[in-house]
């Protein structure tokens, strides 16, 4: 499976903006984005202008890094957001329904990174079968459990005691938190899209695709 190895809070250096990338570090006076907010490398600091080109390849890399994705997943979604009526909504609403999403919403993980590697690694039922697939898109209905395993609960357990006081969105519903389980009550919406992300401007993100 292909991932990102590149330093995490780099991107958030990169994008000028925190990504919330690493739990609950990204909540401590340790991210780096409150003391070094310059852009990495070391001309950084000089790279002032910026292209209409690249103002609108920021705005993608930044919601393609904050939901964890890679180029092709997410022109994925893109190509499936285009066959809905209103494209940029449908493309938030298609990654907010994405499992390691949900699991990190629900309070499961302290980041989508977390959350990422607790699917991948088989710690995560789906109406009661394993699915160690993150990118799996979740259903009104369906339920998410974490296996009863002593190793899982208590990575689940831990996260939900730590978890900083993140509010749930209404399209989720938390139904036990000592043996960790939750569940999708509706679609979500643009509304329920993470506050955190919710004024990119997804516009400039469809002109740079359809170029
Ligand atoms: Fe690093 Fe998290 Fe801060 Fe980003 S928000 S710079 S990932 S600590």
């Amino acid at each position: 499976m292909a991932r990102y190895t590149d330093p995490a809070c780099k991107r958030c250096r990169r994008e000028q903006m925190k990504l919330f990338l690493k739990g609950s570090r990204c909540f401590s006076p340790k991210c780096p984005i409150d003391k070094e907010a310059r852009p990495p490398g070391m001309h950084g600091a000089t790279r002032t202008k910026q292209t209409e080109y690249g103002i609108r390849l920021r705005e993608k890399q930044r919601l393609k890094w904050f939901y964890g994705l890679l180029e092709r997943q997410f022109s994925r979604y893109l190509e499936l957001a285009s066959k809905a009526a209103n494209t940029g909504d449908e493309l938030l609403v298609l990654m907010e329904r994405r499992l390691d999403n949900c699991v990190h919403r629900l309070g499961f993980a302290a980041s989508r990174k977390g959350a990422r590697q607790l699917v991948a690694h088989g710690h995560v039922m789906i109406n009661g079968r394993k699915c160690d697939v993150p990118s799996v898109l979740v259903k009104p209905g369906d339920v998410i459990k974490v296996k009863p395993a002593n190793r899982s609960l208590a990575l689940a357990r831990l996260s939900l005691q730590t978890a900083g006081g993140e509010p749930v969105p209404d399209y989720l519903e938390v139904v036990n938190r000592d043996d960790p389980e939750g569940k999708m009550t509706r679609l979500p919406t643009r509304g329920d899209v993470d506050q955190r992300i919710a004024d990119i401007r997804v516009q400039l993100i469809i002109e740079i695709a359809t170029r």
